[in-house]
């Protein structure tokens, strides 16, 4: 379903090399985590598959479902399925969280060429989304993420991802700032959306997040390059030892 080949990309600012060839497979059904050491470039990588005006792809390729995105603007990639849940979240003044929703859903049911929601159906589903993560509807009264702690921004990204049924998810550190309750909360929100037809990307500097969305595969990112790939062990393996280990072995 995504697949990287030897991806580069820099600033586009000031020209520093960010990702320096990265190599990645994700297959549909799959949940894969990238972990990696803080500033090694993972979310680079997640504002690099956005689609992101920041930075530019100098060489290599994203193939999603065998086709390049390259050429695709964030809104179109979106419609195609793709959704990047991020490290920081953004905040947008002046509009209900209520209201984002259902023009995020509705946009992206008109691309995929269904018919729009209406307001009753749309609430039905929200309200049983915002359930399932334990949130407080009047919270949707207010504008998106504006004044949101660091654990209800998360949970309003978790709750975009339910209601778009997005097919290539990618969350970036959705654990930070969370308590282990929310933690749990979070992550279940995520393994009901593991299906054969569904790949997610589980972007995380820490084990934790692991014990509670297990994943197929691990990847571990530094310095712009996946220097080690392999199943849910090198994760504990990453806690018991650190980074330091791998990151000598791959020198
Ligand atoms: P991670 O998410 O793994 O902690 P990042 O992708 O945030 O890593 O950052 C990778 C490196 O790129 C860091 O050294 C960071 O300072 C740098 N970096 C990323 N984006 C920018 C930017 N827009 N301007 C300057 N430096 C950046
Ligand atoms: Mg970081
Ligand atoms: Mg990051």
């Amino acid at each position: 379903m995504l697949e990287i080949k030897n991806l580069h990309a820099r600033i586009a600012e000031d020209g520093t090399e960010i990702l320096r060839g990265v190599n990645l497979s994700v297959k549909a059904g799959e949940v894969a985590a990238i972990m990696g050491p803080n500033g090694s470039g993972k979310s680079t990588l997640s504002y690099v598959l956005a689609g992101r005006e920041d930075y530019e792809v100098t060489e290599g390729d994203i193939l999603y479902n065998g086709e390049s995105i390259l050429e695709m603007d964030p809104a179109e990639r979106a419609a195609a399925g793709l959704f990047l849940a991020f490290q920081y979240p953004m905040e947008i003044p002046g509009v209900a969280t209520m209201e984002f929703l259902k023009v995020a859903v509705n946009s992206q049911r008109k691309a995929r060429g269904e018919p729009e929601l209406k307001i009753p159906e749309m609430l039905k589903r929200v309200r049983q989304a915002a359930d399932e993560l334990d949130m407080d509807m009047a919270m949707l009264k207010r504008p998106l993420n504006v004044g949101f702690s660091g654990g209800e921004k998360k949970r309003a990204e978790i709750l975009q991802m339910k209601l778009l049924e997005p097919k290539l998810c990618v969350l970036d550190e959705t654990d930070s700032g969370l308590d282990i309750d929310a933690l749990k909360i979070v992550a279940d929100g995520v393994n009901v959306l593991r299906s054969p037809d569904r790949a997610i990307v589980v972007i995380t500097h820490y084990q934790r997040l692991l014990d509670y969305i297990v994943p197929d595969s691990v990847h571990v990112l530094y310095k712009g390059q996946v220097i080690k790939s392999g199943q849910k062990e090198l994760a504990q393996e990453l806690e018991k030892n650190g980074y330091a280990g791998i990151v000598n072995e791959a020198a």
